[in-house]
């Protein structure tokens, strides 16, 4: 799989918006399909640069990358369509911080972009409960109850040793990390409550202070 094992990468080869590393972080926003406006929203409410991922050009420089929800099979047929597939792996495997939420769960899965070592199931809630808000324990929260609003939502079916399970709906997994990826099954833009992607741009600037720090001189 090739979701780097650190979140503070490998270095950041020829990363142009870098000039000025103590400044906004520079989020990208996979926009072929789906709420990839409301992600953006609350990434610029926090004070985020957004940039719309479209072509694999977009994800030059980016810190840090969020995957939306929307459809999954529209959304794989837009990577293929636009050669996104290799330079979204390669941007999971440098460290960067990922956040896939929905769809972008089942997009980061093994069946899909192979970035993550989990096998996401589709619609995994059935019908009667396409859609459903929960209180959840969202581990990095410290029990801290997150209110989770799911649509047509999937759930984690199984997943390798090195994926840690960081939150469940009853008893199935329904967010994740590894490494520098992180994936939820929720739609964090959606509930009003700002705290996961505050904790991802928290996620974003110790992988920049890392990567800072491995690069040496700026
Ligand atoms: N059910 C959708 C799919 O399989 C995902 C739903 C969502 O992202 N809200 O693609």
């Amino acid at each position: 799989m090739s979701c780097s094992p650190s979140v503070a990468g490998s270095g950041t080869p020829g990363a142009p918006d870098r000039k000025s590393p103590q400044g906004a972080p520079l989020i990208g926003v996979l926009a072929l399909q789906g709420d990839f406006a409301a992600h953006a929203a609350a990434l610029e409410r926090l004070g985020a640069r957004v940039r719309e991922v479209r072509v694999p050009s977009d994800l030059e420089g980016l810190d840090g990358l969020v995957m939306p929800g929307g459809e999954s099979t529209t959304m794989s047929l837009g990577i293929e369509r636009e050669g996104l597939a290799e330079p979204l792996r390669r941007l999971a495997a440098s460290g960067r911080p990922v956040l896939g939420t929905c769809a972008g769960l089942i997009m980061l899965d093994r069946e899909h972009l192979g970035v993550m070592d989990l096998l996401a199931r589709r619609n995994a809630f059935g019908r009667q409960a396409r859609s459903f808000e929960a209180e959840l324990e969202f581990a990095p929260f410290d029990g801290r109850a997150l209110r989770a609003v799911f649509i047509r939502a999937p759930w984690i079916e199984e997943h390798g040793p090195a994926v840690e399970v960081l939150a469940e709906v009853d008893g199935q997994a329904v967010a994740a990390r590894e490494g520098s990826c992180v994936v939820v099954a929720f739609h964090p833009e959606l509930s009003g409550d700002d705290r996961v992607h505050r904790w991802f741009l928290e996620e974003v600037s110790r992988a920049r202070s890392g990567a800072r720090g491995a690069g040496g001189s700026q």
